[in-house]
Formats: C-alpha cells, sequence, structure tokens
C-alpha cells in the first residue's frame, strides 16, 4: 500500500474563552496530525506529484527550498519511502560550509542530496531556461517547483475537505507559495467562504490562486504577519501557549498560530462577517518550533510550549 493512502485527518471543536459568543462553533482540522514531524498539507502536494514521477518512470526528485523548508523535508521523507532519490536546490550558498540546521540533517537522514547555490540562482527556479539546464543534466530526475505547489500539488490539496465539511460557512487557511489554498478553494462549495492568510506580505499570492482556479469565493489577509516570514514577538508566543492552554493544540510559529491570531482579533474587533461555523485548517510544521525557541532563548524571550 502507498504511504499516501494513509492520509486522513480529523475535525476538532475547540472552545475559545475569548471568543464568549456561544454562537460561534470553531472546529480546527487536524492536518497536523497525519505525520509527526513532516508538515500535512506537504505530503498533499506530494501525492499526485509522486505519481507523476513514478508514471514516467523517474527514479528521483529535484526540488527547491530554504534550509528551514518543511517542503524539502516532506519530500526527502516521501522519496525514502517511496524509493525515489531525492535532490534539493537549498537557498544559500554559504551553507555548504557550516553544519545542518535539523532540518536540513533529518533530510539527510533521509537520504537527501543537496546542491547549495547562490540566492541569485535560486531566484531563476521558476524560468523555463533554469528549469532545462536541470533538466538536461539530470535526465532521470523529475521536477517539483518549490512548495509543491502546481497543478498536481493542487490536485491533492483539493482532498483536504470532505463532503461534511460543507457544514461550515467559512475556510480559513494558511498560505505560503499558495497551493494548498488553491485546492481548497476548487473543492470548496460556492456558497462557502474561502480566507487565506499570507506569511509573506505582498507576494503576489492572489496571481497564483488565480491561476489554478476561476472561483472567486475566496480573500487574503497578508497584513498581520508579526513584521515578515518567520519573524515573531512576545506577542505571538504568549497567544501560541495560551491556545495551547484551551485546547491541547500546539500551533506552529510560522502559518498557523499568526493565522488563528488574525481571526480572533478580526471576530473581537467585530470586523468578522464571514458566519459562525468556521473551520481552521491546521497545516502542521511543528518542527520549526524547536528550532524558533532556540532563537526565542538566545534573545531571552519566553519559549512555545509544547
Ligand atoms: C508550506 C506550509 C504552508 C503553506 O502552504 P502553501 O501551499 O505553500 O501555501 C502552510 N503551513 C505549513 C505548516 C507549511 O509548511
Amino acid at each position: 500500500m502507498s504511504f499516501f493512502e494513509k492520509i486522513k485527518s480529523v475535525n476538532q471543536q475547540i472552545i475559545l474563552p475569548i471568543l464568549n459568543d456561544g454562537d460561534f462553533k470553531i472546529y480546527i482540522k487536524r492536518e497536523d496530525q497525519i505525520h509527526p514531524i513532516v508538515s500535512g498539507n506537504k505530503f498533499r502536494k506530494l501525492k499526485y506529484n509522486v505519481k507523476e514521477a513514478k508514471d514516467s518512470n523517474k527514479d528521483s526528485l529535484i526540488t527547491f527550498g530554504g534550509a528551514y523548508s518543511n517542503h524539502l523535508l516532506a519530500t526527502a521523507y516521501v522519496g525514502k519511502k517511496e524509493n525515489l532519490k531525492t535532490l534539493a536546490f537549498v537557498r544559500g550558498e554559504e551553507l555548504k560550509n557550516i553544519n545542518y540546521n535539523s532540518t536540513l540533517q533529518k533530510c539527510n537522514d533521509f537520504g537527501m542530496k543537496f546542491i547549495f547555490i547562490s540566492r541569485d540562482d535560486y531566484r531563476k527556479r521558476n524560468e523555463i531556461d533554469y528549469i532545462n539546464s536541470i533538466k538536461n543534466e539530470f535526465k532521470d530526475s523529475y521536477i517539483i517547483p518549490e512548495g509543491g505547489t502546481n497543478e498536481f500539488g493542487v490536485l491533492g490539496c483539493e482532498e483536504i475537505l470532505s463532503i461534511d465539511d460543507s457544514f461550515f460557512d467559512v475556510i480559513c487557511c494558511p498560505v505560503g507559495s499558495g497551493g494548498t489554498i488553491a485546492g481548497i478553494i476548487k473543492s470548496s462549495n460556492d456558497s462557502q467562504k474561502v480566507l487565506g492568510f499570507s506569511a509573506l506580505k505582498g507576494s503576489g499570492i492572489n496571481n497564483v490562486i488565480t491561476k489554478f482556479t476561476e472561483k472567486e469565493n475566496w480573500k487574503i489577509f497578508d497584513d498581520d504577519i508579526f513584521g515578515g516570514y518567520a519573524k515573531i514577538d512576545s506577542r505571538l508566543v504568549d497567544f501560541m501557549n495560551e491556545f495551547f492552554k484551551n485546547t491541547g493544540i500546539v500551533l506552529d510559529p510560522i502559518y498557523n498560530s499568526k493565522m488563528v491570531f488574525k481571526i480572533t482579533k478580526l471576530i473581537k474587533s467585530d470586523q468578522w462577517e464571514f458566519g459562525k461555523k468556521i473551520l481552521l485548517i491546521n497545516t502542521g510544521g511543528l518542527q520549526s518550533v524547536k528550532e524558533m525557541n532556540i532563537k526565542l532563548k538566545n534573545k531571552g524571550c519566553d519559549i512555545i510550549k509544547y
């Protein structure tokens, strides 16, 4: 049985004391429970990419990412499970000469090989000429774009929602490269609203989404991200720890915590106009907590409890 057939997650109701209006019904989809170290949504995006690689008789996967990328880790893991070699083009030439961080170390343990490239080269990662030169050099490899976001990645993310989820007025999901939300939009009902919470500011994500779907029942927020991608402060740490105390669920510091923070802020300030039956997609990403806590400790800040 393929590893991908085992992917399932459940909806769990959560009670947040700060939202003391009893009318709200908030559920969280536990995509974070798909695997203990690898993010749920990254498996979703790899499912049909791996099938395509195998159908076209490739024996390895090539992909792109930064040194802390959940996508690299998922690719390394899946490659090992599915008997495909893995090679990553990693942003940052300087990393060649230093010890692997914990993400790259885990990727390495799963057999992934790395090519460290300059930031200038990394910027070319989606250019056709650059991709073709890689294809020429690695003829037996299947190339997956950064974050796993392509038509196959989106197809896998269409499986996140199930028929029962038509109960909800609104579906909320964190956004990086846009593939996850694109799949969710495609499988949502027209009467539902899909809200995306971007981890990056001004990322041009709307253009990515409209490449994959013509539906218009969605909206992106990118205005409350604590100063930028992977930035954090004590307000967010306190919020995450409070959320953990109330629900028993650990949110990751890069994506899901900022999403839930923004949603509670909108509701508390009466700016929530999207209905009271809310489904939050918890995409996981907990491997970044450890790394983040090292940074927080060095700055003398409170750390994320888990
Ligand atoms: C990659 C990632 C996302 C963003 O998904 P995209 O499809 O790239 O938008 C959200 N949450 C976590 C934990 C992730 O690792």
